[in-house]
């Protein structure tokens, strides 16, 4: 077991120049995206100060309706969660306040309203898509104390101010931090023997003006009447904690012991879909690196290997979960270290030199088939491969692992010019993905343009030194055949999803 302490103060950054009020009426925890009352380190980060102060804490949970893509699909996802976390939240010493924004703006002069009688606001340092803007621009007004902490992976975002541009420098780096010290883990449950005083009631300038919702009214919320998209369904894969945490389960128990070859497959679903459950935080990567070392009995970390910056062999957990342990710890972690290092993370810009020049040599070959963003919507090319992988991205809200890798590079393979695939992959993915809108949407993303990637032989047309992917290699590697029935045009599901695409 990792050790675990006081929230590190490496994960903690102050967000104005004002000090905490010890006499406010409570300690503020602000959940914006790690959506979970266990094992986040942000919360416990307010547990300690309530308890410092021997103030009540409040957590509010709020959803916005005014960012890009906010749909049905998303709000579902995480009205599934906020139901779960109120549950949790009955037995613990909290007030724990579900607030859906009705109209834009009105959920920043709800928290800029509590924070005003508050000790402290705490909230999540998420480094990706609107959270850093939102900070920057809500917490400049408030002259009050603000602290973000970083709950996000298993090392600390600023843990280094190195940017990783491949994945083996990152994987040397991590394993060299885990080696010299065992990194520090949340709280399981920060309230285990906590007693706090209970707040009274809400200030009377909240309760006049803004609503909280109950178990009931989050059940039945009716979404059709907020201003977001609703030409986007929800997905039928349930959000929130119970469903995460049960993913986690069923996956170190039954898939992890093939993970290595099966995730590949396409007519298997050999991955542990958690993804969209990591996105919105609803369980927290160092349950799932906890869930994936118990799978061997007695591991600690006294048994990994010297650093070597290999894929396997440093954790010394066997072939498939160390398979699991780099994309949990390389490829996931080095997503968020793009994301705090260059705040051009989502732009062209951002690309190393060399694939930039590669895709400008090739920027006036003739493309074999040029679709539009609204062609490539709704699944309308040429490839039945790449239109299924489509339909399941608008169906489901998620793509075969190993076929998002084919989706991406077929788009920039059928595009105008690079720039184009860039805008549409990210229109795309963002919009229909339940995992979109994250530090790993943009790795990728840009990865099928070749950031963290070298250069390929032999130079072709289009792609110039960028890796090559074709449908026609996928299917004489895979098995195929049961995941284009599935999602073929021909059926009612996928006909019905494609059907509601809305022209952009
Ligand atoms: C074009 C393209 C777009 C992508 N967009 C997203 C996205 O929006 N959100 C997203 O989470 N992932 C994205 N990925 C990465 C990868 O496809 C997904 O993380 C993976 O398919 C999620 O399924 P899983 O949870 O079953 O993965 P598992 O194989 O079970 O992996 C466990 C966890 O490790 C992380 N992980 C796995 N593979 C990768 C990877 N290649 N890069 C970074 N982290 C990884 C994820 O957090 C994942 O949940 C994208 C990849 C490509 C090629």
């Amino acid at each position: 077991m990792p050790p675990i302490a006081k929230t590190p103060s490496i994960r903690i950054r102050t967000a104005t120049e004002y000090d905490a009020r010890p006499d406010g009426q409570y300690v503020l925890y602000w959940m914006t995206a790690y959506r979970r009352l266990e094992s986040n380190f942000a919360l416990q980060r307010a547990v300690e100060l309530a308890i410092a102060w021997n103030k009540p804490l409040i957590v509010l949970e709020g959803l916005r309706i005014g960012y890009r893509w906010a749909s049905d699909r998303f709000h579902r996802f995480i009205l599934d969660g906020m139901l779960d976390n109120q549950q949790t939240a009955a037995s613990l010493p909290i007030t724990y306040l579900a607030y859906i924004e009705p109209e834009k703006g009105d959920g920043g002069s709800l928290v800029e309203t509590l924070a005003k009688e508050a000790c402290i606001t705490v909230t999540d340092d998420f480094p990706c898509f609107f959270h850093p803007k939102l900070y920057g621009s809500i917490v400049k007004r408030w002259h009050c104390a603000v602290e973000l902490v970083d709950s996000n992976g298993i090392l600390p975002v600023r843990n280094t101010d190195r940017t990783f541009t491949v994945a083996h420098s990152y994987r040397r780096y991590m394993q060299k931090e885990i080696a010299r010290e065992s990194p520090a883990f949340p709280h399981k449950d920060p309230f285990r023997n906590v007693e706090l005083p209970k707040l009274k009631k809400l200030p009377e300038a909240i309760t006049k003006r803004w609503k909280f919702l109950s178990q009931r009214e989050l059940e039945t919320y009716d979404l059709s009447k907020l201003e977001i998209d609703h030409s986007v369904p929800p997905a039928s894969s349930r959000g929130g904690r119970n469903e995460g945490l049960r993913l986690l389960r069923e996956f170190a128990k039954i898939k992890l012991e093939d993970y290595e070859q099966a995730r590949n497959e396409p007519d298997q679903y050999g991955s542990s879909s958690l993804s969209a459950h990591l996105h919105f935080g609803h369980v927290s990567a160092h349950e799932v690196f906890q869930a994936i070392v118990s799978s061997v009995s007695g591991w600690s970390f006294a048994d990994i290997s010297k650093p070597n910056g290999k894929m396997n062999g440093f954790w010394n957990l066997g072939v498939n979960a160390e398979a699991f342990m780099d994309q949990l710890m390389t490829w996931r972690e080095i997503g968020f270290n793009m994301c705090v290092q260059e705040a051009n993370y989502d732009r062209y810009e951002s690309l190393p030199a060399w694939a930039q020049k590669t895709l400008n040599d090739h920027a006036a070959d003739k493309r074999p088939y040029v679709y539009s963003l609204e062609e490539f919507e709704s699944a309308r090319t040429h490839d039945t491969l790449w239109n299924a992988a489509q339909r399941q991205l608008v169906l489901e809200g998620r793509i075969h692992n190993y076929l998002r890798m084919l989706w991406g590079k077929k788009i920039l393979h059928w595009s105008q010019t690079p720039r184009e695939a860039l805008d549409i992959m990210i229109q795309l993915n963002n919009k229909y993905a339940l995992d979109g809108r994250d530090p790993n949407s943009y790795s990728g993303i840009f990865w099928v343009l070749g950031r963290y990637d070298r250069a390929w032989g032999p130079e072709r047309e289009v792609f110039g030194k960028i890796r090559y992917m074709t449908s026609e290699s996928t299917r004489s590697k895979f098995s195929v055949k049961g995941y284009l029935q599935r999602y073929s045009d021909g059926t009612s599901s996928s006909q019905a999803a494609i059907k509601k695409v809305k022209k952009p």
